[in-house]
């Protein structure tokens, strides 16, 4: 009976996973997305923690583990409440990361029982025992255990880098032959592994093989654990290199990879839910990897090597591309209260100046007015893919009103004001000019197609990419200097005043 109600928990929770993520795709639904998941996994683990036996006996340990699931919980709790919306891809790495150590020590465990029952079940041994066999361990079994402990562990060292990197703690770090290095790594992980799995089946079939079951069980954990070694240098050494601003793009892929760690888990348990769910998270960070590189116009091999955002960083900045002209709070209020059509262009600026509330003020100040506003959302303005979008429905912004690229670059060229707030990269026509810049090739917003462009920054320092701007000099621009939140404090008081 205890086995019904198991099975049916796991059924019950893969069904909600899978509704959940369905309902993540729209603002609108996503935050009971989120909560389905969650009562879904939180299903799982219950009947896990009461219902699951193995041969016969159920987990027990309750002390341990529910001291580990408040510890985990109010941990998990706290850093959510309190994180910044900024440094959202952060978190996600870290917590991307523990899910990956997770997979990685399952395998260990796992590993651990599979040599005691096989080479060691009840030293000293009989006669009988010395003699025979206890059958031979199948090949996928230890490949299972071996595909967990590998990519988990890939996911969590590479995933500990890019959080280090994106908190500043750990800097861009390449060498010449740091690719070959990581070639080698790989072909080396994957030919131990090739040889552990196959020796370790074909050995435990092995007649008289208990003769030298210590010397045997031995050898096998050594290299089991000098693979988790490489694993965690090929972890290192895949992110170190990687421009930080790639990092999402690259969290992204690891979240696809702890996700296929937790599915091996699944498979190793027969646990359906386990299962479900890593299958989900790997093929949604697949999808979600390969729609941000569409979205930045690059291939993933070219993130992988390319090094974007690093070299332009540390290197070379174009020089200054003349000069630019600025505007007055008056006279930005007025070209916007008089305007039919007004864009806005969110960007990450307005994301680090909580200004997303004074921002949706202006918009109902000015569509009062009888002025048509609209936000123009590029995929990846911000720092993580929808940023804005969910930035703004933070503000009540109405869904209606957020226009994707391809829409918004249709209507510029009959939209008579842009505000860009705390944007730059994903309005730089070099982008479409320039083909040495780095960010030459992504699709980005044509601001410079409406009549008038205004654009509010704290001063002219570049963006993410560390580049300059030329749409910063052209004769359409406007530069309003100052933290996005204040400059539109004041703009929404000037307008009430016109
Ligand atoms: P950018 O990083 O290009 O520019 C942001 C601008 O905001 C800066 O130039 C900065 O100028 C300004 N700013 C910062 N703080 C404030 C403030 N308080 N008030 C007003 N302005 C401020 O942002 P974009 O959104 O245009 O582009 C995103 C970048 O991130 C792209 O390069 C994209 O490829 C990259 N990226 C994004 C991903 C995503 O998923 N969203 C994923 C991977 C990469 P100043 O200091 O002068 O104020």
């Amino acid at each position: 009976m205890g086995y019904v109600f198991l099975m049916l928990g796991y059924l019950l929770a893969s069904v909600s996973f899978i509704v959940g993520l369905k309902m993540l795709s729209h603002p609108d639904t996503a935050k009971r997305g989120n909560r389905l998941a969650a009562a879904g996994m939180t299903i799982a683990i219950v009947v896990t923690i009461f219902l699951y036996e193995d041969n016969g006996e159920r987990l027990g340990n309750y002390g341990w583990i529910f001291g580990a699931l408040f510890i985990g919980a109010v941990i998990g709790w706290i850093a959510a409440r309190k994180v910044q919306m900024t440094a959202m891809p952060e978190m996600v790495s870290l917590f991307n990361g523990m899910g990956g150590a997770c997979a990685a020590l399952i395998s260990m465990i796992e590993f651990n029982h599979l040599v005691h029952e096989t080479f060691l079940p009840h030293l000293p041994l009989s006669e009988e025992t010395l003699s025979g066999t206890i059958g031979q361990v199948p090949m996928t079994q230890v490949l299972v255990i071996m595909l967990g402990l590998v990519i988990g562990t890939v996911s969590f060292a590479g995933s500990m880098i890019a959080w280090g990197k994106l908190n500043g703690r750990v800097n861009d770090f390449s060498f010449r032959g740091l690719q070959l290095v990581n070639i080698l790594l790989l072909s080396v992980i994957l030919a131990f592994s090739t040889y552990l799995i196959v020796r370790f089946s074909t050995d435990s079939a092995a007649p008289g093989i208990f003769e030298n079951a210590q010397t045997a069980a031995n050898s096998f954990t050594l290299l089991f654990y000098l693979i988790l070694v490489l694993a965690i240098l090929y972890g290192v050494f895949f992110v170190l290199p990687i421009g930080g601003a790639d990092m999402p793009v690259v969290i992204s892929l690891l979240n696809s990879f702890t996700g296929v760690a937790a599915a091996c888990g699944g498979f190793l348990y027969n646990n359906k839910a386990m299962l479900t769910g890593g299958i989900l998270v790997g093929a949604a960070g697949t999808l979600l990897t390969i729609l941000m590189c569409r979205a930045m116009n690059r291939s993933l091999k070219n993130v992988l090597l390319g090094s974007f955002g690093a070299s332009a960083k540390s290197g070379s900045r174009s020089s200054e591309q003349g000069s630019f002209k600025e505007i007055t709070l008056s006279d930005a209020g007025m070209m916007m209260a008089y305007a039919e059509r007004v864009m806005i262009v969110p960007g990450y600026g307005l994301a680090v100046a909580q200004a997303q509330h004074i921002c949706h003020e202006l918009e109902k100040l000015l569509t009062q007015r009888g002025v048509e506003v609209a936000y123009a959302i590029h995929p990846v303005a911000g720092r993580m893919p929808g940023h804005m979008n969910v930035l703004l429905a933070e503000a009540d912004v109405s869904y209606e009103k957020l226009l994707e690229l391809e829409e918004a670059n249709q209507l510029l060229p009959r939209t008579d004001v842009v505000l860009v707030l705390g944007a730059n990269d994903v309005v730089n026509p070099a982008a479409k000019t320039d083909p040495a810049s780095p960010i030459y090739g992504m699709p980005i917003l044509d601001v410079e197609q409406a009549r008038q462009v205004i654009v509010n920054k704290r001063s002219m320092k570049p963006g993410y990419a560390g580049i300059e701007n030329p749409l910063f000099f052209g004769t359409k621009t406007s530069m309003l200097f100052g933290d996005a939140k204040k400059v539109l404090q004041e703009l929404v008081a000037t307008i009430k005043e016109i």
